[in-house]
């Protein structure tokens, strides 16, 4: 754990800012902590742990080429969506980005129907789906669901 932590820092002081968004190093170490932490009850989350630290090596042997960070992209994707499926963990805002599309939707729907007025009916919509999205997303968060 520590050593991929100092990994991570040692690859948050190269020079060039491009291949530094690439590599999104705040949602790796995230996903780091996450995976120790599920890794005694989680045989995938351990094989994703200990695949980081490969992964990092062979990041930097590639010297960060466009190929090595489109595995990369690819491979936090694959964490990603383990966590998710698996774990019920989601990133920040998760919930709320649902919800708000949800409420518009029901929104048209109100509109058109019961205010016969669609103007009306998408904020009211909107505001619903964003205090129900906010809502479990805090929930989420108090679990330690979200990245
Ligand atoms: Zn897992």
């Amino acid at each position: 754990m520590e050593k991929l932590k100092e990994m991570l820092e040692e690859l948050e002081s190269i020079g060039d800012e491009n291949v530094k968004k690439k590599l999104q190093l705040k949602q790796s170490s995230k996903l780091i902590v996450k995976l120790d932490s599920l890794s005694e009850e989680c045989e995938e989350c351990q094989h994703h742990f200990d695949g980081f630290e490969d992964h990092i090596h062979q990041l930097k042997a590639g010297d960060f080429n466009e190929d090595s960070l489109k595995k990369h992209k690819k491979f936090l994707y694959k964490v990603t969506s383990h966590l998710q499926k698996k774990h019920k963990i989601v990133s920040e805002g998760y919930y709320m980005s649902i919800f708000m599309s949800i409420g518009i939707s029901m929104g048209v729907v109100f509109g058109l129907t019961i205010f016969d007025n669609i103007a009306l009916g998408i904020p009211i919509g909107l505001s619903m789906g964003l205090a129900i999205g906010a809502g479990i997303d805090a929930d989420s968060k108090k679990k330690g669901l979200v990245l």
